[in-house]
Formats: C-alpha cells, sequence, structure tokens
C-alpha cells in the first residue's frame, strides 16, 4: 500500500492487474490499479475519491477501440454498470435509457426483440453502450448520432452530472465531443436513444430500415427474405460482418484502425489523373451516388482501406503483428505482438500511404 487513499477507498480494487482480457487487440499490459464499478452509484462513490487519487484514471469499457503501447500507470475504472428503462412516447416511438456499461450487441438485440427500430444496422459491433457516443459508432449507412436523444455524463474533477442533447455532443465522422475538450474528463453514465415502434401497419413515423449499404440487400436476397423486418436486417448485418471481419477472440484487433480520409476535390482531381480506378465518396455519405456532381462541394473521402491495399500491406506480417489478409483496414496481432509492433507497424503503413499519394491516415484506434 504505497498511497493514503487506497486504505479508505471504498471498493474493492485490484492492483498490477494484467488488461490482456480487457481489450481486443490482447497485448500482455498491466494496469498499476483497477476497479470495476457495477453501478452508477459505485462510479459515483469513487469519483469522491479523485482529489486523493493523484494519478492518471482511464475509463475502460470492452478495450475494442484502444491499441496499449505500455502499462497503464494509473488508475483502469472498468464500467460495468447494467440496466434498461424505457418509455412510450404518444406518436408511437420510444425512449430507452441503457447504462453506460450495457454490452453494445445484447443492447441492439434487446432493442430488436423488443420491436424498436433504429440500431439494426449498428448489430454485431463489439464494445459498450457508454463508449458508443464517444466515436459516434457507425456501420452500413447508419451513424449511432441518428438516433442518440441524450447523453448524462459526470466530470471526473467536480463530480457534477450533466446531460447533453445531440447538438451539444458535437458528432462527427467517428468524432465527438467526447474524444476532444471533454476527452478523459468525464464518465458517460447512461445514453438514451430515440427509436421508432413496429406497429401491425409498420414501423412509427417516417422511418424505414436501411437496406442500401454494403451487401443487405444482396444478403437478404441469398436468404430469399422479400420483405424484411428490423431482425431480419440485424441477421442479415450480423451474417455478413462474420464473414468479413476477423473475430477479437480469435485474432487481436480493434476493428477499423484507420479513418477513410477527407480529401479535398481538387486533390482528388489530381489523383484521379495519376489512378483513374481510386474509389471516392461524398463527405456525408458511404457510397458515391454514380455520376453524382460533388464540384465545388469542397472535400470527398477516399477508402483508407483501398490506399493501403496499393501501397501493398494487405497480408502483410511481421513477427505477430501484421495487416489483415482480407481487411486492409484492420491491423491484427497474431499472438505475441506489442503494442509498440503495432505502433511501428502504423506509421510506416502512414509513412508509405502519404508518400504515394500525399494523404495522411489518421488512426481511428485511440493509442495509449
Ligand atoms: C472487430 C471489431 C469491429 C468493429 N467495428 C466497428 C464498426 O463497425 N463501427 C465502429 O464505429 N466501430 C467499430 N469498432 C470499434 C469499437 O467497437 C467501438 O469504438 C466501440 O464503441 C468501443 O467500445 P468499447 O466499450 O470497447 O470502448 P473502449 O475501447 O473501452 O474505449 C474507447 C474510448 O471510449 C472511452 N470510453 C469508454 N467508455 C466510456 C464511458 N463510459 N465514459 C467515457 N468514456 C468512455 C475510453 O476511455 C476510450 O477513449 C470495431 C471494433 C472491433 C474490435
Amino acid at each position: 500500500m504505497d498511497y493514503f487513499w487506497l486504505l479508505l477507498f471504498p471498493m474493492h480494487l485490484d492492483q498490477k492487474v494484467s488488461l490482456k482480457p480487457f481489450h481486443t487487440f490482447g497485448m500482455e499490459v498491466q494496469a498499476r490499479y483497477f476497479v470495476e464499478p457495477h453501478t452508477r452509484e459505485e462510479i459515483l462513490t469513487l469519483l469522491n475519491y479523485r482529489s486523493m487519487i493523484r494519478m492518471p484514471f482511464l475509463i475502460l469499457g470492452c478495450g475494442s477501440n484502444i491499441l496499449f503501447t505500455k502499462n497503464f500507470n494509473g488508475l483502469v475504472i472498468r464500467i460495468n454498470s447494467k440496466g434498461i428503462e424505457y418509455k412510450e412516447q404518444d406518436d408511437g416511438t420510444v425512449k430507452v435509457t441503457a447504462e453506460a456499461g450495457e454490452n453494445w450487441d445484447e443492447f441492439v438485440q434487446y432493442c430488436v426483440a423488443q420491436g424498436w427500430a433504429g440500431l439494426e444496422n449498428l448489430s454485431l459491433i463489439p464494445g459498450t453502450v457508454g463508449a458508443a457516443p464517444v466515436q459516434d459508432i457507425g456501420a452500413y449507412g447508419v451513424e449511432v448520432k441518428d438516433l442518440v436523444e441524450s447523453v448524462h455524463f459526470v466530470e471526473i474533477d467536480t463530480g457534477i452530472e450533466r446531460r447533453f442533447n445531440r447538438e451539444q455532443c458535437c458528432f462527427g465522422y467517428r468524432d465527438s465531443i467526447f474524444k476532444n475538450s471533454l476527452k478523459g474528463k468525464v464518465i458517460i453514465l447512461d445514453v438514451t436513444f430515440h427509436l421508432h415502434k413496429a406497429l401491425p401497419g409498420g414501423i412509427s413515423g417516417t422511418y424505414s430500415l436501411k437496406l442500401d449499404y454494403g451487401q443487405i440487400r444482396e444478403e437478404l436476397r441469398l436468404k430469399n427474405i422479400g420483405h424484411p423486418g428490423m431482425a431480419e436486417v440485424r441477421e442479415a448485418v450480423c451474417s455478413i460482418r462474420r464473414r468479413k471481419l476477423p473475430d477479437p477472440v480469435e485474432i487481436g484487433n480493434a476493428g477499423s484502425f484507420f479513418k477513410n480520409p477527407l480529401v479535398q476535390n481538387e486533390r482528388k482531381d489530381h489523383l484521379l489523373e495519376l489512378y483513374p480506378m481510386m474509389p471516392w465518396y461524398p463527405e456525408q455519405k458511404d457510397k458515391q451516388q454514380p455520376g453524382e456532381d460533388t464540384e465545388n462541394k469542397g472535400r470527398v473521402k477516399v477508402p483508407a482501406a483501398w490506399l493501403i491495399e496499393q501501397c501493398g500491406w494487405k497480408g502483410y506480417r511481421d513477427g505477430d503483428a501484421g495487416v489483415h489478409p482480407h481487411q486492409s483496414l484492420v491491423l491484427v496481432n497474431y499472438g505475441n505482438a506489442t503494442g509498440m509492433q503495432i505502433l511501428d507497424l502504423m506509421n510506416r503503413i502512414i509513412s508509405s500511404v502519404y508518400s504515394r499519394f500525399g494523404i495522411t491516415l489518421e488512426p481511428e484506434v485511440n493509442i495509449l
């Protein structure tokens, strides 16, 4: 016991804890102290001791968006608070509040089973509810910001609780205020979503299922589903994801390692002269509309996966650090790679993409 606060601390606290089971890259790293609050009351109690605990805090969910490059010399707070509440609205919609420690995919499954539409395209994304707004998780044409009503959080230093509406969260592509000015300063306690109820005549309001992204329609066609409901869409998304993405239980990874870069129109035109096959999409969309004119509209997205593949990294392996053979956006730990080896690989990829295309890739993953 090297600190007085340890004597007073009201919760079970472990020291020198291996974080290997608590993050999806699976590196052997240690936390100096580790605590796992199971209720929001425990989270708030813990913050009463903040002024005494003079070391960094790390708020951890499932660790599916983190690369540890070294041991964490501070207190890891693994959020494990559970609970779901809902209130039906007169207009046929429903407001659902989930505690931060709820598992994201189990929450999506619960909503689909209740007949509440909106989250089905975000099925099978690893992680917790509390982390979902942090990087505005997105997949198959849906971003969580489309469904978030409000985010309730507590400030770590003052213990003051606040609730931000969607606008206050400053959501952007894999971005939010929680990744910027509030990074490391708050703990998200719960998130409220505004979902649409399935009624006998269809889904409430103007909501319609989103089937036009990725291979959803194709998957439904293969399953002979002509008129899908949200459960079939969830199942289709799960099947596609299981085929396309490496399971972190088998190969350590954190999903897409890089964001798709935003490129100025002039740069895109210049690159298209050199690489006519280069794919690109309007900034706000996941998919280019054929013939769509983006002149004078500023920026376009270029798929980072294509840039990385063009530089010959797909399937590359150096020891146990590598680039997945089928998904060039996914960096993988085949077993005993260290965080520094993955970081080194990341830097080599960034510099080779920059040398060839003049585009700087940014990591989506939090590097610690
Ligand atoms: C196989 C795989 C596929 C993936 N696919 C997708 C995808 O399709 N789309 C997508 O957007 N992402 C995807 N991801 C990334 C990841 O699933 C998400 O970013 C997820 O939201 C991370 O949740 P987590 O609980 O694991 O957060 P962690 O990795 O534990 O934490 C991520 C960040 O959020 C902070 N944080 C966590 N909880 C809280 C809280 N309660 N309060 C405040 N801050 C908090 C942490 O401090 C950290 O900065 C994928 C990852 C993997 C491994």
